[in-house]
Order: C-alpha cells, then structure tokens, then sequence
C-alpha cells in the first residue's frame, strides 16, 4: 500500500468508537483531508499528543478510496503555547474556520499553509494578537482573489484623498467625491494601518501602529470576507467578540 509523506495540522479530532479518532488536517499538500488515527485513544497509544488540536506534524498516512489512516509522524510543533491563554485559542479557531470554509476539501494552497504556521507562530512571540489576527485576514482574502484596492480609489482611481472610505461592497478605497452610505469613514492613521496590515510581514509587525481601533478594523474585515466568499460567521468569531467587547 502507498505510503503519504504528508506535513499538516490538526484542526479537529473527533472520537470514533472506543478508541479511534477522526481527524481534520489541513496539509501542504493535499489541503483540508479526514484521516483516521485507529486505537489513539489506548493509554498506551504513542500517537495521542499527535493527534492533538494545534499539532503540526509530519504524518505518515496509508489511503483507502477517500479516507487516510495514519501510520505514524513525527510532531513538528505542539503549539503547546496556545492552550494557556483563551485569546489565543479562539484566534487560532478563527484562523482554521476561515480556511475550511473557505476551501474546497483536498484542494492544495501552499501559499495559505504558510500563512497559517506563521501566524500561530507569531501569536507566540507577540502579544499584539488583534493585529496577528487582522493581518491573517487581509492576506488570506488578498490569496483568495479578493485583495482590497487600497492605493487608489476604486471608482476614479485618484491617489491622493481629502477624506477617505473603506467600502466592502466596492472592494476598496473610495475618496470623497465617490463616497456612498454603506461605507466606513477612515481617519488617515487608520488607512495607514490598514495598508500596514496587508504589505507588512509578520517579521515586521513591531512598526504597524496598532493605537488604532483594531476591533473596528476586525470587524471590516469578517464582513468583508463574508460579503465576498458568503461564508457564515463562525461561532469562533462570536466568541471572541464577545471576550474583547466588539458589539
Ligand atoms: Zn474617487
């Protein structure tokens, strides 16, 4: 039988039967795939911290028909750091359900695997965790095909603004001669985070000024994924702006 050499990680483990798990893993290679983890809940499994949520692996798989069954693998990160702060845990929730509602299954993005393991990896070295989720948002938008037009305004192209707009419906920058109701004022710092959050990388994160309302940006770019993939809020979402205080 043919053996997978798959990296991933784990996004859901749901129990089957007495000892067996199903999991979820988002994998660089063969994207979003179910696989089935026989008897890792035996005590004397070696297997259990593998199949954790949050564990990034490098899985050794069997595949039959659509299912994979796990071989063995070696763990890459543990990202133990998540579990002890709550914030965390609901962002990294955030960040899978985006991705699973927002790919097809066994569909491969590389380029969104990468995002993913960066981000979680800078939710550990910082603490600037609305901007690690904001900025994860405008990218994976921008890798889908939605990139919000931000240097000029969508409608007359003009580079320079006396007052400016943020529209989801028009993707992008309106001045303030094409400004319409359904679209949010920006002051001229808050337009400048929100070019910071799409050009920047994570390793430059210390200089995106974040004395911004990051939760107001938070909430633009949820609706601005949902006014253009039309996924649902996810119930991760609702959690944490609960937790933070976003209405
Ligand atoms: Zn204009």
């Amino acid at each position: 039988m043919a053996i997978y050499n798959l990296r991933g990680i784990v996004f859901r483990a749901v129990d089957y039967g007495e000892t067996s798990k199903i999991l979820t893993v988002f994998t660089r290679e063969e994207g979003i795939i179910s696989v089935m983890a026989r008897g890792v809940k035996n005590p004397k499994s070696k297997k259990q911290n593998l199949v954790s949520v949050f564990t990034e692996a490098n899985f050794e798989l069997t595949k039959l028909k659509d299912f994979y069954y796990i071989k063995d693998g070696e763990i890459i990160k543990d990202n133990l750091h998540l579990r002890n702060n709550i914030i965390k845990i609901y962002i990294t929730q955030i960040f899978f359900d985006i991705i699973e509602r927002t790919m097809f299954k066994n569909e491969k993005n590389e380029i969104i695997y990468d995002l993913l393991i960066k981000s979680i990896h800078y939710l550990n070295l910082s603490n600037k965790y609305i901007t690690i989720l904001n900025m994860f948002l405008i990218k994976i938008i921008s890798i889908l095909g939605y990139k919000p037009v931000l240097f000029n305004c969508v409608a007359c192209r003009k580079k320079k603004f006396k007052e400016i707009f943020f529209s989801e419906s028009r993707g992008g920058i309106l001045c303030e001669d094409h400004q319409n109701h359904d679209c949010i004022r920006l002051d001229f710092l808050e337009y400048e985070y929100l070019c910071s959050i799409l050009v920047q990388i994570y390793e430059k994160i210390d200089i995106i000024d974040n004395k911004v309302d990051e939760k107001k940006f938070l909430k633009i770019l949820i609706n601005f994924i949902r006014y253009n993939t039309e996924i649902s809020v996810p119930n991760s979402y609702k959690t944490l702006s609960k937790l933070i205080g976003i209405s």
